[in-house]
């Protein structure tokens, strides 16, 4: 838990969001600013800051990010695609760092 981070405190419910899933290490909820139909994040509750701080011990963890990416799609039948995109520090445009995979669709992208 970072206290300056908004999605630790999305993920710890002390901010609201839209959650559309949650286990014990993993939530996704919709983004509050949608560039698609379909906008959620998928985030770990663990304050990790981006991808680029991943490490061997979070093989499943990223693992189970996209899968969990791949139900919320079926679940919202982007049946026609979809994309996950996850931002990496200023020049790859991440604005909030706490890691979130981006799910977007509904619309030809
Ligand atoms: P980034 O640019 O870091 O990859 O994406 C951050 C995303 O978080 C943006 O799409 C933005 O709309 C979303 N976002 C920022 N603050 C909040 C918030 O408080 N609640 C929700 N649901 N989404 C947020
Ligand atoms: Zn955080």
């Amino acid at each position: 838990m970072n206290n300056d981070c908004i999605f630790c405190k999305i993920a710890t419910n002390q901010l609201p969001s839209e959650k559309v899933y949650s286990d014990e290490e993993i939530i996704a909820f919709k983004d509050i600013n949608p560039q698609a139909p379909v906008h959620i994040l998928v985030i770990p509750k663990r304050h990790i800051i981006s991808a680029d701080e991943l490490t061997k011990d979070d093989i499943e963890l990223a693992g189970r990010m996209i899968l969990i990416a791949q139900q919320i799609a079926r679940q919202f039948h982007l049946d026609g695609g979809y994309r996950i995109q996850t931002n990496i520090g200023a020049d790859g445009g991440q604005v909030v760092p706490h890691l979130h995979f981006h799910l977007l669709g509904g619309k030809k992208l």
